[in-house]
């Protein structure tokens, strides 16, 4: 819709034209496997827009590489030029015009989606070496259909690319215990900004492989990725819990992430802050899971403020596991078809009526559940549990997805703000944005919820608060379709005062999916790291053609 802070090439410069021509026969000489629209085809199609929908860059052409060595001849090319840039395109999630590439080329990896897709044993682990550019709703469906074995480490949703969520971490409620997606590779095939093909691992060409984990695209385009797989679970026992008061919420949630052991916690935990009111979207009717599941504001204590606190987490199971103890949580199985899906927490919401047929009761390992919910201060009475397959509970976004495009809230502009906040701060944030500033609700998730430092590698290129509990805080604002730019500004503007404050009261915090655009900014980011970052991009991509969409570097001319 807006393309609002963005900039558009203009159609009858003269520049560009001349750029066209060039890069047309550029395009036509590098004899590629695969396809390349230039010119028109080039900037009809989406490679200029991306989720956020707040930045278009056209490119003067779209390459759909066969494999890395169209990769390679691609990167090769634009070498030779005097400003040529090169982004890869993974599926376009990004939100502030990352994967686009202004008067450059922007490679779509989803071209080569297929190129991988093999399980490996290596030393009694098992792996998945899979393409950069698949979709990880792929790789699901195909590990747990075919193999019955699943990644460790997820995102939400899932239809996103493996190189894309691997170039800035990969996070959801697995993370506590696995540590981000950057955590749970062990090889990747990458072509460098010098166009090389490597390999690299912890122990062949480290320096490449842990820069290119979290490094936001700058070293090189991965085109393969090996994956560490665990068997999966058949079912899941999915459960939210309401809290009214901030501390317990947090203080149950760092219990969970802290609990060591598998089968001691829950395997997944994540949170959301959620309206204390009616509203469908920010407020009560956005906690249940089921349709048959009410939530009764009267069990509510007086003490509750304009904000409350949702905990949610989920077990593994299988159909096979004993089911002796009973109880005492009445679990629900739920088929998602049964549902109609709202978006307000990556949630189905209640709307159609249940149907009591479908809806089977089930006692399930009452005795792991049990143990675990006795421990925990959630308000009596606002617990909902159901039951789900485990493919389901992992797709559950998707859901979610085809309700916000049908009612046109997929394809508007999404000003989201992710970041890490250090747990020492978040009370502070807590106070002072989601009860101030955000107590009305985003119209989205504004999920929170705690992720263990030591469980992420620092030798990788992304950048967490230096406390061992940190909070990922995410505002995943869906504004209702057809707002105007003024509007979109004024929550861009929102995310900027909030990131403002965490400055101004010397937060232990970083942006997650960081976007700036000066390199005074980027270094303020890195910090300390900031050498290491620099000097390993004028090692592996020394022109800085590379994702030039992040805005970190600009490209070196060749001319004198
Ligand atoms: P793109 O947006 O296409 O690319 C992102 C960056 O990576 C660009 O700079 C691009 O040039 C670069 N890149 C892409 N492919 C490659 C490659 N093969 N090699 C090197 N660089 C590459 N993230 C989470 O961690 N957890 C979540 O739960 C989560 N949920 C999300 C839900 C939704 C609805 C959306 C829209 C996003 C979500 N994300 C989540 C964010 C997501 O991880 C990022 O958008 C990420 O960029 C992946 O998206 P993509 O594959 O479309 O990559």
């Amino acid at each position: 819709m807006i393309a609002c802070l963005g900039r558009f090439v203009p159609e009858n410069d003269v520049e560009s034209r001349a750029e066209n021509d060039d890069v047309s026969t550029i395009c036509k000489s590098l004899g590629l496997k695969g396809s390349i629209d230039f010119g028109v085809g080039a900037t009809n199609g989406s490679a200029d827009k991306d989720f956020g929908g707040m930045y278009s860059y056209k490119p003067l052409a779209v390459i759909r590489p066969s494999g890395a060595d169209d990769v390679a001849v691609v990167i090769k090319a634009a070498h030779l030029q005097s400003n040529l840039t090169v982004a890869a395109r993974g599926n376009g999630h990004s939100i502030n015009g990352q994967a686009m590439a202004d008067r450059g080329l922007v490679i779509d990896m989803g071209s080569t989606g297929d190129s991988h897709f093999e399980i490996v044993k290596v030393k009694g682990s098992t792996y998945l070496d899979v393409s950069g550019g698949a979709l990880w709703e792929d790789v699901l469906k195909r590990c747990v259909e075919d193999f019955g074995l699943a990644p460790r480490s997820w995102t939400d949703y899932l239809r996103l690319t493996v190189g894309g969520t691997l170039s800035n971490a990969g996070v959801s409620g697995q993370a506590f215990r696995y540590g981000p997606q950057i955590s749970n590779v062990a090889q990747l095939d990458v072509v460098t900004g010098n166009g090389d093909m490597v390999t690299c691992s912890e122990s062949r060409q480290p320096e490449l492989f842990f820069n290119v984990l979290g490094g936001l695209g700058q070293f090189g385009i991965i085109t393969r990725a090996r994956v560490l797989l665990q068997s999966a679970p058949d079912k899941v026992r999915w459960i939210r819990l309401v809290y009214a008061e901030f501390d317990e919420f947090t203080r149950d949630a760092e219990l969970l992430v802290s609990l060591k052991e598998e089968r001691e916690s829950f395997d997944y935990v994540e949170g959301f802050v959620f309206v204390n009111s009616d509203d469908t979207v920010n407020g009560w009717p956005s906690v249940p899971l089921d349709p048959a599941q009410v939530f009764d504001p009267a069990h509510l204590p007086q003490t509750a403020g304009s904000v409350l606190y949702c905990l949610e987490v989920a077990l593994h199971y299988n159909n096979s596991d004993p089911r002796s103890a009973v109880d005492a949580v009445d679990a629900k199985c739920v088929s998602f078809e049964d549902v109609d899906h709202g978006f307000s927490s990556w949630v189905p919401q209640r709307i159609v009526p249940a149907d009591s047929d479908k809806v089977k009761r089930l006692r399930f390992q009452g005795h792991v559940v049990d143990r675990l919910l006795e421990r925990l201060g959630f308000v009596s009475k606002l617990n909902f549990p159901v039951d789900v397959s485990y493919v389901d509970f992992l797709l559950r976004v998707k859901l979610v997805e085809e309700h916000a495009r049908a009612n046109g809230m997929w394809d508007s502009p999404h000003p989201w703000l992710n970041m890490f906040v250090s747990k020492s701060n978040l009370a502070e944030f807590n106070r002072a944005v989601f009860n101030e500033i955000l107590k009305d609700g985003i119209n989205g998730p504004m999920l929170v919820y705690p992720l263990l430092r030591s469980k992420w590698d620092d030798r990788t290129s992304v950048m967490v608060p230096e406390e061992e509990i940190f909070y990922l805080v995410a505002l995943l604002r869906f504004p209702p379709p057809h707002e105007d730019g003024a509007s979109i500004k004024k929550l861009v503007d929102q995310n900027r005062g909030i990131v403002q404050y965490c400055k101004d009261r010397g937060f232990d915090f970083k942006l997650f999916f960081p976007h700036y655009k000066s390199e005074e900014e980027w270094k303020c980011h890195f910090g300390d790291r900031w050498t290491r970052f620099r000097d390993s991009k004028k090692a592996f991509d020394p022109k800085h053609i590379l994702a030039p969409g992040q805005k970190i570097f600009s490209r070196i001319s060749n001319e004198p």
